[in-house]
Protein backbone atom coordinates (compact mmCIF):
# COMPACT_ATOMS: atom_id res chain seq x y z
CA UNK A 1 0.00 0.00 0.00
CA UNK A 2 1.42 3.30 -1.01
CA UNK A 3 1.43 6.03 2.14
CA UNK A 4 1.10 9.37 0.89
CA UNK A 5 1.53 12.98 3.12
CA UNK A 6 -0.20 16.05 2.19
CA UNK A 7 1.58 18.59 3.59
CA UNK A 8 -1.14 21.59 4.27
CA UNK A 9 -0.48 25.56 4.74
CA UNK A 10 -0.33 28.90 3.46
CA UNK A 11 3.54 29.21 2.83
CA UNK A 12 3.28 32.59 2.22
CA UNK A 13 6.51 32.22 1.73
CA UNK A 14 7.41 28.30 2.11
CA UNK A 15 11.15 27.90 3.31
CA UNK A 16 13.52 25.45 4.70
CA UNK A 17 11.32 24.76 7.80
CA UNK A 18 9.04 23.69 6.20
CA UNK A 19 11.06 21.08 3.88
CA UNK A 20 13.08 19.89 6.68
CA UNK A 21 9.67 19.10 8.44
CA UNK A 22 8.57 17.42 4.86
CA UNK A 23 11.61 15.33 4.62
CA UNK A 24 11.68 14.30 8.39
CA UNK A 25 8.12 13.18 8.14
CA UNK A 26 8.96 11.51 4.71
CA UNK A 27 11.56 9.61 6.24
CA UNK A 28 10.23 8.13 9.91
CA UNK A 29 6.92 7.76 8.33
CA UNK A 30 8.01 5.66 5.42
CA UNK A 31 6.07 7.67 2.83
CA UNK A 32 6.33 7.27 -0.63
CA UNK A 33 5.60 11.39 -1.75
CA UNK A 34 4.49 14.37 -0.46
CA UNK A 35 2.31 17.04 -1.82
CA UNK A 36 2.26 20.28 -0.48
CA UNK A 37 -1.07 21.76 -0.91
CA UNK A 38 -0.90 25.76 -0.35
CA UNK A 39 -3.93 26.77 0.97
CA UNK A 40 -6.52 28.55 -1.41
CA UNK A 41 -9.58 30.71 0.30
CA UNK A 42 -9.33 29.90 3.93
CA UNK A 43 -12.19 29.63 6.13
CA UNK A 44 -10.86 29.79 9.69
CA UNK A 45 -9.34 33.61 8.69
CA UNK A 46 -9.67 36.10 6.44
CA UNK A 47 -7.19 36.01 3.05
CA UNK A 48 -7.10 40.19 3.62
CA UNK A 49 -3.11 40.41 3.27
CA UNK A 50 -2.10 36.86 2.17
CA UNK A 51 -0.07 36.81 -0.85
CA UNK A 52 -1.95 35.92 -3.96
CA UNK A 53 -2.54 32.02 -4.32
CA UNK A 54 -0.45 31.84 -7.87
CA UNK A 55 2.46 33.24 -5.67
CA UNK A 56 2.05 31.24 -2.92
CA UNK A 57 2.24 28.34 -5.55
CA UNK A 58 4.83 29.23 -7.49
CA UNK A 59 6.82 29.34 -4.76
CA UNK A 60 6.16 26.13 -3.49
CA UNK A 61 7.21 24.65 -7.03
CA UNK A 62 9.95 26.00 -7.35
CA UNK A 63 11.50 24.91 -3.16
CA UNK A 64 10.31 21.38 -4.31
CA UNK A 65 11.26 20.68 -7.15
CA UNK A 66 15.00 19.27 -6.59
CA UNK A 67 13.18 16.59 -4.31
CA UNK A 68 11.94 13.50 -6.00
CA UNK A 69 9.49 12.59 -3.49
CA UNK A 70 7.97 16.48 -2.77
CA UNK A 71 5.09 17.41 -5.44
CA UNK A 72 2.57 20.28 -5.68
CA UNK A 73 -1.19 20.28 -5.80
CA UNK A 74 -3.01 23.29 -7.23
CA UNK A 75 -6.63 21.88 -6.10
CA UNK A 76 -7.40 24.11 -3.69
CA UNK A 77 -5.93 27.62 -4.66
CA UNK A 78 -7.44 26.80 -8.30
CA UNK A 79 -11.11 26.66 -6.46
CA UNK A 80 -12.88 30.06 -6.30
CA UNK A 81 -14.74 28.60 -2.77
CA UNK A 82 -13.73 28.15 0.49
CA UNK A 83 -11.12 25.77 0.61
CA UNK A 84 -12.34 22.67 3.35
CA UNK A 85 -9.29 20.14 4.62
CA UNK A 86 -12.05 17.71 4.06
CA UNK A 87 -12.49 18.42 0.70
CA UNK A 88 -8.66 18.57 -0.13
CA UNK A 89 -8.55 14.78 2.00
CA UNK A 90 -11.50 13.25 0.13
CA UNK A 91 -9.68 14.55 -3.17
CA UNK A 92 -6.49 12.67 -2.60
CA UNK A 93 -8.60 9.32 -0.93
CA UNK A 94 -10.39 9.29 -4.83
CA UNK A 95 -7.44 9.44 -6.34
CA UNK A 96 -5.51 6.90 -4.49
CA UNK A 97 -8.19 5.37 -2.87
CA UNK A 98 -5.63 1.68 -1.84
CA UNK A 99 -3.24 4.59 -0.47
CA UNK A 100 -2.95 5.61 3.53
CA UNK A 101 -2.71 9.38 3.83
CA UNK A 102 -1.25 11.64 6.15
CA UNK A 103 -2.38 15.32 6.29
CA UNK A 104 0.85 17.28 7.54
CA UNK A 105 0.57 20.76 9.29
CA UNK A 106 1.26 23.15 12.43
CA UNK A 107 -0.04 21.93 15.93
CA UNK A 108 -1.76 24.89 16.69
CA UNK A 109 -4.22 24.31 13.36
CA UNK A 110 -4.37 20.42 14.50
CA UNK A 111 -5.39 21.39 17.82
CA UNK A 112 -8.63 23.39 16.11
CA UNK A 113 -9.55 19.85 14.44
CA UNK A 114 -12.67 19.98 15.98
CA UNK A 115 -14.57 23.42 15.03
CA UNK A 116 -12.91 22.03 11.03
CA UNK A 117 -15.31 20.86 8.99
CA UNK A 118 -16.38 17.30 9.52
CA UNK A 119 -13.51 16.61 11.74
CA UNK A 120 -14.39 12.49 11.99
CA UNK A 121 -15.10 12.25 7.88
CA UNK A 122 -11.30 13.25 7.90
CA UNK A 123 -10.07 11.07 10.72
CA UNK A 124 -12.20 8.27 8.84
CA UNK A 125 -9.66 8.47 6.07
CA UNK A 126 -6.81 10.20 7.03
CA UNK A 127 -3.91 10.33 10.02
CA UNK A 128 -2.90 13.42 11.06
CA UNK A 129 0.45 14.52 11.73
CA UNK A 130 0.83 17.95 14.12
CA UNK A 131 4.29 19.26 14.24
CA UNK A 132 5.10 21.18 17.08
CA UNK A 133 7.81 24.20 15.82
CA UNK A 134 10.85 24.57 18.15
CA UNK A 135 9.56 27.18 21.50
CA UNK A 136 6.26 25.90 20.60
CA UNK A 137 5.12 25.27 24.51
CA UNK A 138 1.25 24.18 25.03
CA UNK A 139 0.03 22.62 28.82
CA UNK A 140 -0.89 18.79 28.05
CA UNK A 141 -0.24 18.99 24.73
CA UNK A 142 -0.40 15.03 24.28
CA UNK A 143 -3.03 14.80 26.23
CA UNK A 144 -5.49 17.40 23.88
CA UNK A 145 -4.29 16.14 20.78
CA UNK A 146 -5.42 12.30 22.66
CA UNK A 147 -8.14 13.98 23.37
CA UNK A 148 -9.28 14.76 20.15
CA UNK A 149 -7.88 11.36 18.33
CA UNK A 150 -10.17 9.65 20.78
CA UNK A 151 -13.75 11.71 20.44
CA UNK A 152 -13.26 11.39 16.47
CA UNK A 153 -11.96 7.91 16.66
CA UNK A 154 -9.20 8.20 14.37
CA UNK A 155 -5.42 8.57 14.62
CA UNK A 156 -3.30 11.91 15.16
CA UNK A 157 0.87 12.13 15.74
CA UNK A 158 2.32 14.87 17.61
CA UNK A 159 5.88 15.51 16.39
CA UNK A 160 8.88 17.93 16.88
CA UNK A 161 10.05 19.57 14.19
CA UNK A 162 13.81 19.90 13.96
CA UNK A 163 15.37 23.21 15.69
CA UNK A 164 15.24 25.15 12.97
CA UNK A 165 13.96 28.27 14.02
CA UNK A 166 12.46 29.45 11.33
CA UNK A 167 8.90 30.96 10.29
CA UNK A 168 7.08 32.71 7.01
CA UNK A 169 6.44 35.59 9.41
CA UNK A 170 9.61 36.13 10.43
CA UNK A 171 10.67 36.47 6.74
CA UNK A 172 8.34 38.82 5.94
CA UNK A 173 9.06 41.49 8.71
CA UNK A 174 12.71 40.41 7.25
CA UNK A 175 12.11 41.71 3.94
CA UNK A 176 10.09 44.68 4.68
CA UNK A 177 12.22 46.12 6.98
CA UNK A 178 15.16 45.44 4.24
CA UNK A 179 16.50 42.76 6.56
CA UNK A 180 18.42 39.60 4.94
CA UNK A 181 16.53 36.47 4.29
CA UNK A 182 19.39 34.38 2.51
CA UNK A 183 19.98 30.82 3.88
CA UNK A 184 16.55 30.91 5.33
CA UNK A 185 14.61 29.39 2.55
CA UNK A 186 15.76 28.34 -0.96
CA UNK A 187 17.88 30.65 -3.64
CA UNK A 188 15.16 30.07 -5.90
CA UNK A 189 12.30 31.41 -4.13
CA UNK A 190 14.56 34.34 -2.40
CA UNK A 191 14.79 35.39 -6.49
CA UNK A 192 11.39 34.59 -6.99
CA UNK A 193 10.55 37.03 -4.11
CA UNK A 194 12.65 39.79 -5.10
CA UNK A 195 11.41 39.49 -8.72
CA UNK A 196 8.07 39.96 -8.16
CA UNK A 197 8.63 42.71 -5.01
CA UNK A 198 6.87 40.14 -2.96
CA UNK A 199 6.28 41.53 1.09
CA UNK A 200 7.87 44.34 0.46
CA UNK A 201 5.81 47.45 1.48
CA UNK A 202 4.00 44.62 4.41
CA UNK A 203 3.83 46.46 7.77
CA UNK A 204 4.69 43.76 10.75
CA UNK A 205 2.12 41.04 10.91
P1 LIG B 1 -0.63 28.64 8.56
O1 LIG B 1 -1.13 29.97 8.99
O2 LIG B 1 0.11 28.53 7.30
O3 LIG B 1 0.26 27.99 9.72
C1 LIG B 1 0.01 28.09 11.10
C2 LIG B 1 1.29 27.69 11.85
O4 LIG B 1 1.73 26.37 11.48
C3 LIG B 1 2.46 28.60 11.56
O5 LIG B 1 3.30 28.62 12.69
C4 LIG B 1 3.15 27.90 10.41
O6 LIG B 1 4.50 28.30 10.28
C5 LIG B 1 2.98 26.44 10.78
N1 LIG B 1 2.83 25.58 9.60
C6 LIG B 1 2.14 25.84 8.47
N2 LIG B 1 2.14 24.78 7.64
C7 LIG B 1 2.89 23.84 8.27
C8 LIG B 1 3.23 22.50 7.93
N3 LIG B 1 2.76 21.92 6.83
N4 LIG B 1 4.01 21.80 8.80
C9 LIG B 1 4.42 22.38 9.95
N5 LIG B 1 4.10 23.63 10.34
C10 LIG B 1 3.33 24.34 9.51
O7 LIG B 1 -1.78 27.61 8.38
P2 LIG B 1 -3.22 27.49 9.10
O8 LIG B 1 -4.09 28.60 8.68
O9 LIG B 1 -3.06 27.18 10.54
O10 LIG B 1 -3.71 26.17 8.34
C11 LIG B 1 -2.95 24.99 8.33
C12 LIG B 1 -3.68 23.96 7.47
O11 LIG B 1 -4.89 23.61 8.11
C13 LIG B 1 -4.04 24.46 6.08
O12 LIG B 1 -3.92 23.43 5.15
C14 LIG B 1 -5.51 24.86 6.23
O13 LIG B 1 -6.25 24.80 5.03
C15 LIG B 1 -5.99 23.82 7.24
N6 LIG B 1 -7.18 24.29 7.98
C16 LIG B 1 -8.39 23.78 7.63
C17 LIG B 1 -9.56 24.20 8.28
C18 LIG B 1 -10.90 23.60 7.88
O14 LIG B 1 -10.94 22.76 7.01
N7 LIG B 1 -11.98 24.02 8.48
C19 LIG B 1 -9.46 25.14 9.31
C20 LIG B 1 -8.18 25.63 9.66
C21 LIG B 1 -7.04 25.20 8.98
P3 LIG B 1 4.90 29.30 9.10
O15 LIG B 1 4.16 30.59 9.34
O16 LIG B 1 6.37 29.46 9.21
O17 LIG B 1 4.43 28.66 7.86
Amino acid sequence: MKRYGIMGGTFDPIHYGHLVIANEVLSDFNLDKIFFVPTGIPPHKTSEGMTNPYHRYMMTQFATMTHPSFDVCDYEIAKDTVSYTIDTIEYFHNLYPDSKLYFITGTDAVLELPTWKDTEGMLAICTFIAVNRPGYVKENLEEKINQIAIQYHGEIYSIDAPQLKISSTDIRNRIAENRPIKYLLPETVEQYILKNKLYIRRCHD
